[in-house]
């Protein structure tokens, strides 16, 4: 049941909808569910299990007129399934098991549409989502508040210990138990009532704050016929800004904004004015009145929120949201976050000392100066410029020499591309993975350049979840937000999106290497704080020597990147920590702040809000802005990382020290790499996270290696 996407953080150097009933769909009979407007019938390519290899969808036969039939046939199936379990006497095998099977159709259709309408949607696929995400809310809480289905539940969690089954299938008990009363199973149908109302009000609310954020995030880019304003941007850049005004029909040049506060193109930008314009278009996004502001939006979740928590009989959302985390209380991620506050908030001002330097005696330093005179400092500091490095970072190289390569040193992994696979959107490219023993593993797609129909980030999701009980197989696919070039011209990322295909990667082999038998426990179905681990560990082979070496080669003469570029770059990876950590930190205590939160305070305006809670936190730095504003901030309001932000830095901790117990053990062997695949990557959710960690690790986790990396204390 259920599928999820994995967002990635830069944090280190970072309808009126009709259906056309398609030629092949057949006249409804009894056996088949009729959609809000449209038909499902063997025609609808969701129908059946895909008979592609993999059972990769079908995008040739998919159209967009397919889903909403599908999703609502999905549901109607799955709750006949549901109601079929709720009839039957309670069983492992006919309550837990039969869970698990039910929902293939639905499963089937959901993990395309969210797949589609993140990185490739439009406005018919916007309609559907509207109509159908206080469905799907509905449809969720109809099963874990269902009063029967728990009974029996309750009933397999009190006879476990005599059950005598194997640790899967306990760890499964205990999950559904879990999810069962965490979803408010226990609460009295008055309840029940009130909290389905709530569901339906939050999902309808987090899928308007989505479509209002790409448009706003679209409309806000910065427009120019003025070369002149531009000044400062390379060829590359230019073109590409050609290309965007092209593809919006305008005269001139456009750069558009990624989803953060800041730009990539503040960094080059001289004329200090066009600066402040981009960096004013990005802040004020969704606060400029109209129909993409988001504010009310964010008022009316965080109340709701709350009320949510007090009916499951907690004080605060966060309470609520990290009962099954890692850090298990808002007191302990908030904690860890605090302690980072002082040593990072003193890196940033020692930081924007040297930029005063550079800088005229009487301006101030502004956030829209940071990046461009950091550049400077950089170059001055250590000698490097990121537009060095660019031509050695050749795309496809990257991909090929870089990230599949590590996957092949460690474990052993080699990847055919297949051009067979049908893909929904020309960009998408296909490789099946082959195992170290041949076997054939899973497929994974990539989608890395920048659409206008894209949501902004980079992420992982799953398009089919692995699962033995199911018999499927992994696909997988990584979703980026790589400049494209103008055509004809090659593809050379910044080493931040180099990391960036790294990090996603790692989400990835979480998904690939999955060996469960239960599809809600598999793969990446883990803990928030936990799920990052993988992601941010696989960073790591970035710049670790024998990878690196493999494919740091120039585009044009494939010579190595001297060494001395190489050794520039290493050198400054801890440059500018103390602002990169700063707006990560300002931006997971702004969301913890939301979410601590108790019923009873009343807040005005969501920028009055944000504003007390950075000064309450010591993070109200007035050249350092929080990552993402809150009325920006869809991390936390679209949903999955709600109370969750701070998962980026407690997972960093994990990494870093993970790393380092690579680096005690001999660095980058395929023995290291088979550990970690059979001792974590493989095991998904089956056992408790913090236990499988402990047990790989062999000790407990030190913060140190984490704040080593960070220059927050001084390497020996
Ligand atoms: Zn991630």
């Amino acid at each position: 049941m259920g599928t999820r996407c994995l967002h990635r953080e830069n944090m280190r150097p970072e309808i009126h909808y009709v259906a056309n009933a398609d030629a092949g769909a057949i006249a409804v009979t009894s056996s088949t569910t009729h959609g809000s407007n449209g038909v499902f019938g063997p025609g609808n390519p969701f129908y059946t299990p895909s008979s592609l290899p993999f059972q990769a969808p079908p995008f040739d036969r998919i159209q967009d007129s397919d889903y909403q039939p599908a999703i609502e046939a999905g549901m109607a199936q799955q709750l006949a399934e549901i109601h079929a379990i709720a009839d039957s006497p309670a069983g492992f095998e006919n309550t837990l098991v039969a869970l698990e099977k039910s929902g293939r159709l639905l499963d089937r259709v959901m993990s395309v549409f969210d797949a589609v309408t993140s990185a490739n949607t439009n406005p018919d696929l916007q309609r559907v989502q509207q109509i159908e995400a206080p469905k799907l809310a509905a449809h969720h809480d109809a099963i874990f508040l269902d009063g029967r289905l728990f009974q029996r539940v309750e009933e397999i969690y009190k006879q476990r210990d005599s059950l005598e089954l194997d640790a899967e299938s306990l760890r499964l008990v205990e999950f559904y138990h879990r999810e069962f009363v965490h979803a408010g199973a226990n609460l009295s149908d008055a309840d029940k009532t009130e909290l389905k109302r709530i569901n339906e009000e939050l999902s309808t609310l987090q899928n308007d704050f989505r479509t209002r954020l790409l448009a706003a995030t679209q409309e806000a880019a910065f427009a120019t016929t003025d070369k002149d304003k531009l000044a400062g941007l390379s060829e590359a850049q230019l073109a590409a800004a050609a290309e965007a005004a092209r593809l919006r029909k305008q005269a001139g040049w456009v750069l558009t904004l990624q989803n953060t506060t800041q730009q990539p193109y503040l960094a080059d930008l001289h004329d200090r004015a066009t600066r402040q314009a981009v960096f004013e278009n990005s802040w004020n996004r969704t606060e400029r009145g109209g129909p993409h502001d988001t504010r009310e939006i964010v008022l009316r979740l965080a109340q709701l929120r709350i009320q949510k928590a007090n009916l499951l009989g907690c004080q605060t959302f966060a309470a609520w949201k990290l009962e099954d985390q890692m850090a298990k209380t808002p007191e302990a991620a908030k904690h860890f976050l605090d302690d980072l506050v002082l040593p990072a908030t003193a890196n940033a001002a020692r930081e924007a000392e040297d930029i005063r330097q550079l800088m005229n005696a009487q301006d101030e330093v502004q956030p829209w100066d940071w990046a461009y005179y950091a550049k400077l400092v950089r170059k001055a500091k250590f000698d490097f410029d990121d537009a060095e490095v660019k031509p050695y970072f050749e795309i496809n190289n990257v991909l090929q020499n870089g990230v599949f390569y590590a996957a092949n040193l460690l474990f052993g992994l080699t990847f055919q591309e297949r051009q067979d696979i049908p893909v929904y959107q020309p960009e998408v490219r296909v490789f099946e993975v082959i195992d170290a023993d041949g076997k054939s593993l899973a497929l994974f797609y990539c989608d890395y350049f920048k659409r206008d129909n894209k949501n902004g980030g980079a992420w992982m999701t799953n398009l089919v979840g692995q699962s033995r009980l199911l018999g499927t197989l992994p696909v997988i696919c990584n979703v980026g937000n790589s400049p494209k070039p103008a055509a004809g011209q090659p593809a050379l990322i910044s080493f931040t999106d180099v990391t960036t295909m790294f990090h996603e990667f790692g989400h990835a082999l979480h998904g690939l290497f999955a060996d469960c038998a239960y599809p809600s426990l598999s793969g990446t179905a883990v803990a928030r704080d936990f799920v990052e681990f993988p992601s941010q560990f696989y960073e790591h082979w970035a710049t670790y020597p024998a990878v690196f070496e493999n494919y740091a080669k120039h585009y044009e003469t494939g010579a190595p990147m001297p060494a001395e570029l190489a050794a520039k770059l290493s050198r400054s990876k801890t440059f500018n920590q103390g602002y990169a950590l700063t707006e990560v930190l300002a931006a997971a205590e702004l969301d913890m702040q939301w979410h601590t939160q108790s019923a009873g305070v009343q807040i005005e305006s969501p920028d009055a809000f944000e504003k007390e809670a950075l000064q309450r936190t010591r993070l109200s730095i007035s050249y350092v802005p929080p990552r993402y504003r809150s009325s920006y901030f869809a991390h936390i309001f679209t949903g999955g990382y709600a109370a969750g932000y701070y998962a980026y830095l407690w997972a960093e901790m994990l990494d870093q020290d993970g790393y380092q117990w690579f680096l005690d053990n001999g660095g980058l062997t395929r023995a290291n790499g088979d550990r970690l695949r059979h001792m974590v990557l493989s095991r998904g959710n089956t056992e408790d996270p913090a236990g499988m960690y402990r047990a790989w690790l062999g000790r407990e986790t030190s913060i140190t290696p984490m704040l080593k990396e960070r220059g927050l204390v001084g390497k020996e």
